[in-house]
């Protein structure tokens, strides 16, 4: 019935208005004798006529069209779909930072730049790097921005190798990368358990790579437990070690990937660190890199001097600007209210719970979807369609029939290592409730599709 609603335009009745104003005690005066012609329109035919409880009733019916995260469970897997505590909202819009204008001299925007630049200093500490540049507007950006500075370091001793692996296990931003920044994709294929093997790695490493790109945990939700060896691997050969950190949300407190061999890493902050994200509203991927790729960021550079904080242009060597001014300022104050509010005891535990909880559903699950890798996942695991197949009920059933039941549905078909993937991440934030209530609506649908296929297959 909701969805019935029509078009504004189809809505409202000649001389019906939102507002009214007192009588004009002055003269009337044409607009044309005011306006030049070209500048007035001639008319404004179809135009919706609405009194403001007809305009206010409209949007407020298309606003609850939505589903999100304030109206229930959002497992979207490699998306990391939690909640996000509103007082941080409650902070970004503070006007002393929202209306702060990003040219406002130094001196006058101490407070933003100390944040800033406390905010590196918490995320290079989480991660275990050196430096970090908080510009790069999203993952794929940090990701791009992390290997054009490994370009460049490379470049800058006259090396000009050709090559990045990337694992099939990797999220498709990975190979995009590395084909923006003109480097050849090499696959690497992962083993019978999920992950990487440091002897395929020695396999395809030479002197013409410049870099390996690892997500980890990887798409499958695996943790790569060869990390370490395999940065060794690629170090021997002068190669650098690129991971990606989007999925940090199951290693906050736990590991720190810089002490793992990590040279560079991106991290989504609208996946871990406190922005709503589903709607390409702004996000950050700030990039962290141990020492030696610090000449390389991306200017300016946030320092302090003797307590006062000054942006640096003056780095001969930077890659410039990946994005105007110094990243989405928004999105770093809420990462950084929500840091200080956590502690490091608070992040630490969020990961463990993030853990537990996919653990916990990977379990419960299994008996009745076919789990490909049956191991401990990390915070997300993949299930396929393979035991629903005798059915003719596939993946795509499935999701559509957990909307019918409120639920948006999990990530489908990715990772494409796996078959029809069904890929679950329910995330700290829900409640043994929740994640039960979905369990018990997967059990239902699994004997649906060996009971009632159809009303799978013709689900929604
Ligand atoms: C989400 C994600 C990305 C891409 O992040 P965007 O902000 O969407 O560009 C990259 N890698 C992994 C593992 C991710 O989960």
């Amino acid at each position: 019935l909701i969805q019935d609603e029509p078009l504004i335009f189809e809505q409202g009745g000649e001389g019906r208005k939102g507002y009214s104003l007192p009588r004009w005690d002055l003269e009337e005066v044409e607009a044309k004798n005011l306006i030049p012609s070209h500048l007035l329109r001639e008319d404004l035919e179809g135009f919706p006529q609405l009194s403001e409880i007809d305009v206010v009733r409209h949007f407020t019916r298309l606003s609850q069209w939505n589903y999100g995260l304030d109206s229930g469970f959002y497992p979207l897997g490699s998306c990391t779909m939690k909640y996000n505590p509103k007082v941080n909202e409650e902070i970004a819009r503070m006007s002393g930072f929202a209306n702060l204008h990003p040219y406002t001299p130094e001196d006058l925007a101490q407070g933003a730049l100390r944040l800033m630049y406390e905010l590196g200093g918490f995320l290079a500490e989480i991660t275990g790097m050196d430096h970090v540049s908080l510009q790069p507007a999203a993952g794929a950006h940090g990701e791009l921005t992390g290997i054009r500075m490994v370009k460049a370091f490379l470049q800058a001793r006259g090396n000009g190798r050709k090559k990045v692996l990337v694992p099939d296990t990797a999220h498709g931003t990975n190979c995009s990368t590395s084909t923006i920044a003109s480097y050849q994709m090499v696959e690497i294929k992962s083993n019978e358990n999920g992950i990487i093997s440091p002897e395929k790695v020695a396999e395809q490493m030479d002197e013409e790579v410049a870099a390996i790109m690892v997500t980890n945990p990887n798409t499958l939700g695996l943790f790569e437990e060869h990390l370490a060896e395999i940065a060794e691997i690629v170090h021997r050969k002068g190669g650098f070690v690129y991971c990606d950190g989007a999925n940090l949300n199951a290693l906050m407190g736990i590991v720190k990937l810089g002490d793992l061999g990590v040279d560079v890493v991106h991290i989504n902050l609208h996946k871990t660190f406190s922005t709503p994200h589903g709607g390409g509203g702004p996000g950050a991927g700030p990039v962290a890199v141990k020492k030696e790729l610090a000449p390389y960021l991306p200017v300016p550079v946030i320092e302090k001097d003797r307590g006062i904080y000054r942006l640096n242009d003056d780095r001969p060597h930077s890659i410039g600007k990946m994005r105007a001014f110094y990243g989405n300022f928004g999105v770093i104050l809420k990462a950084y209210a929500y840091i200080l509010s956590m502690g490091s005891e608070g992040l630490k535990r969020a990961s463990e719970m993030a853990v537990l909880n996919a653990n916990y559903l990977m379990k419960r699950l299994k008996d009745y979807y076919h789990l490909p890798y049956d191991r401990p996942c990390m915070h997300e695991c993949v299930f396929t369609d393979l035991f629903q197949e005798k059915y003719h009920v596939s993946t795509l059933d499935i999701a559509k029939r957990l909307i019918d039941y409120g639920y948006h549905p999990p990530t489908i078909y990715f990772p494409l290592v796996v078959k029809a993937a069904l890929m679950i991440e329910p995330t700290e934030t829900e409640s043994k409730e929740s994640l039960d209530g979905f369990i018990e609506t997967m059990i239902a649908i699994a004997k649906e599709a060996e009971e009632d296929p159809d009303l799978l297959r013709q689900a929604p």
